[in-house]
């Protein structure tokens, strides 16, 4: 099957990739959702929120500095970095992400949409602008303040119920829409309008290609699934890609 996927990619120009927390499961920075995901443990629903902020911004931050914290320490896996290899293979390529963790960067992918920010950023809650004073350690207990407003600094992440980045999400549909095969990785493809950017892929004509060790909504609508981890397969398809072009 992975052969085929192969042959595809010999055949087409422009590709698009939507990866989730499950690309970075292999690296040790745990899921929302799936088997070994957060949920149960945190309410990521009724943390990454505007009014949770609010209402108990130690609480948020606390939260967030233990997210980043884990992520600091952690390294792309060979998903990552099958991903970056990937993209030689076609003339277009974009990687859209919904993570927050850097680790797509830091593998030197080289076309990326950021989804839903970058938890290694701040901003002010209130007029937005960013917070770049990286000698400042955020306390919970000591938040520090916009220099222009006064409000409260948080960090540059997507909450639920807000507007995703101006530009991103449009950029991401336009990628979708003209990709000839899009992949869907380590998402639970539950968390819209991202969701949905698969949906549109298939629609506009794209083979839809998902891997995820459990099944999603998206499952029934893929021309290939495989249900195993991001870091055991994309390694895989990049070395049949690679036999391919030193043998020929
Ligand atoms: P999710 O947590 O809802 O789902 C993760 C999915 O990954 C599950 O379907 C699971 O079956 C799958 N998975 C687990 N291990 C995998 C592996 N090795 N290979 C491939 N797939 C694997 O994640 P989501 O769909 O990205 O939505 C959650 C939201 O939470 C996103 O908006 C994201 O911003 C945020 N989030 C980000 C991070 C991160 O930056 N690493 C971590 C947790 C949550
Ligand atoms: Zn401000």
């Amino acid at each position: 099957m992975i052969e085929q996927v192969a042959q595809i990619i010999k055949n087409v120009s422009r590709g698009a990739v939507l990866t989730g927390a499950g690309i970075s499961a292999e690296s040790g920075v745990p899921t929302f959702r799936g088997k070994e995901g957060l949920w149960g443990k945190f309410r990521p629903e009724e943390l990454a929120t505007m009014d949770a902020f609010m209402a108990n911004p130690k609480m948020v931050w606390e939260w967030y500095n233990w997210r980043r914290e884990l992520m600091s320490k952690v390294k792309p896996n060979a998903g990552h970095y099958a991903l970056r290899d990937l993209a030689e293979y076609f003339d277009n390529f974009t990687l859209i992400t919904q993570n927050v963790d850097n680790l797509h960067f830091e593998a030197g992918s080289p076309d990326i949409i950021e989804l839903h920010g970058n938890i290694q950023r701040n901003k002010c809650a209130k007029c937005e602008k960013p917070f770049e004073d990286e000698s400042v350690e955020i306390l919970p207990d000591a938040i520090p303040a916009c220099d222009s407003c006064g409000g409260s600094i948080r960090p540059d992440v997507v909450w639920f119920g807000e507007m995703l980045p101006s530009g991103a999400i449009e950029r991401a549909f336009f990628e979708a829409e003209h990709s000839e095969i899009f992949f869907s990785i380590g998402t639970s493809a539950l968390v819209h309008p991202a969701a949905s950017l698969p949906m549109v892929a298939k629609q506009s004509g794209a083979t839809l290609v998902e891997i995820n060790p459990e099944v999603t909504e998206l499952s029934g609508m893929a021309d290939f699934r495989f249900a195993c981890g991001a870091g055991e397969i994309l390694p895989q398809l990049v070395e049949l890609l690679k036999e391919d072009r030193t043998n020929g």
